[in-house]
C-alpha cells in the first residue's frame, strides 16, 4: 500500500481516504460518494482496528465480510481497498501510541477506555501509510471525528478532514454495522435514541434551555421502552466537549445506549 500511495502522488494524483472497519452499509456509502468528489483516486481502508477494543468489547463478534465489502464498494466507485492483517499494523514488539490529553475525557472516552487512543493510532497509522490529501469520516461518530480533527493539526498532517452527515434508516435509526446485533424488539426500542433527540430539538425550538431538564426529558424517553440502559446523555460544547448548563449556542447533544448487549451511539447539534 505504501508503493502504490508513493506511486500515486509521483503520478500526481489527489487521493481521498475513507477508513472503515467494513460490514458496509450506506452510511460507508456517503463518505465513499463524498471521498469522489475530492480524489481522482479513492481509497477506502477494512481494519478491524484491536487496539481500539477493550478485551470486554465485540472485537470477535465484529460482523466481518470483505466480498460482500469489495462489491459494495466497486458500485460507488472505490478503486482501492487497503485490508490489513492486524499482525501487518501492529507487528511483534509494537509500542507507539497517539494520545489526546482533553477530548478523550468526554463521552464514550470514560466507558471505552483506550479507545481514541486507538482510534487516533490507527488512523495515524493509515495517514502514513495511504499518503491522502483528503480524509472523510462520518458525524455520526462526532467525538471521533473531533479527536481526528484535532491529531491532524496538532501532528501536521497536510490532510483535509470531511465530515459527513449521519446517514438514517427510515425510521432515523442512524446506520450502524452494530445495529445487525439486535433482535426485532430490540430494533424497536432503538428507535427512541432518534426519537429522543427529535423531542431535545423540539423542546429547544419551544424556548426550553436548560440541559438538565432537556436530558431529563430526552432520557425519560429513551427509559420508556425495554432493553434500554442508557451510558450517558451529554449536552456539550460542540469544540471542546464540555458540559453545558443552558443551550444558548449550538450544542451537541450526544448519547450512547445500550440496547440489550448492542451500545449505539447518536447525536445532534441543537441550535436556540
Ligand atoms: P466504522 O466502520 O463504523 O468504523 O465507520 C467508518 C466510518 O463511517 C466512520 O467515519 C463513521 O463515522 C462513518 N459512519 C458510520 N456510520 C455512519 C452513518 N450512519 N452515517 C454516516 N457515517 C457513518
Amino acid at each position: 500500500m505504501q508503493q502504490e500511495a508513493i506511486r500515486l502522488l509521483k503520478a500526481g494524483n489527489t487521493t481521498a481516504l475513507v477508513p472503515t472497519m467494513g460490514y458496509l452499509h450506506e452510511g460507508h456509502l456517503a463518505l465513499m460518494r463524498e471521498g469522489q468528489k475530492h480524489g481522482e483516486v479513492l481509497i477506502i481502508s477494512i481494519f478491524v482496528n484491536p487496539s481500539q477494543f477493550a478485551p470486554t468489547e465485540d472485537f470477535q463478534a465484529y460482523p466481518r465480510d470483505l466480498n460482500r465489502d469489495a462489491r459494495l464498494a466497486e458500485s460507488v466507485g472505490v478503486d482501492v481497498i487497503f485490508a490489513p492483517e492486524a499482525d501487518m499494523i501492529y507487528e511483534q514488539g509494537y509500542q507507539t501510541y497517539v494520545n489526546l490529553e482533553a477530548l478523550p475525557l468526554y463521552l464514550c472516552g470514560p466507558s471505552r477506555p483506550g479507545h481514541f487512543r486507538g482510534v487516533a493510532t490507527v488512523v495515524t497509522k493509515l495517514f502514513n501509510i495511504v499518503k491522502p490529501q483528503v480524509a472523510v469520516f462520518g458525524e455520526k461518530d462526532y467525538q471521533q471525528l473531533a479527536v481526528i480533527r484535532r491529531l491532524t493539526r496538532d501532528l501536521n498532517f497536510d490532510i483535509r478532514i470531511i465530515g459527513v452527515p449521519t446517514v438514517r434508516e427510515p425510521d432515523g435509526l442512524a446506520m450502524s454495522s452494530r445495529n445487525t446485533y439486535l433482535a426485532p424488539d430490540e430494533r424497536r426500542s432503538a428507535r427512541s435514541i432518534h426519537q429522543s433527540i427529535e423531542l431535545a430539538r423540539q423542546r429547544v425550538a419551544q424556548g426550553v434551555t436548560d440541559a438538565r431538564q432537556l436530558i431529563a426529558e430526552a432520557s425519560g424517553l429513551i427509559h420508556s421502552h425495554p432493553h434500554n440502559r442508557i451510558d450517558y446523555v451529554t449536552l456539550c460544547d460542540p469544540e471542546t466537549l464540555e458540559d453545558v448548563r443552558r443551550v444558548e449556542a449550538p450544542s451537541l447533544l450526544a448519547l450512547a445506549v445500550w440496547v440489550g448487549h448492542t451500545r449505539l451511539i447518536d447525536n445532534a447539534i441543537l441550535t436556540p
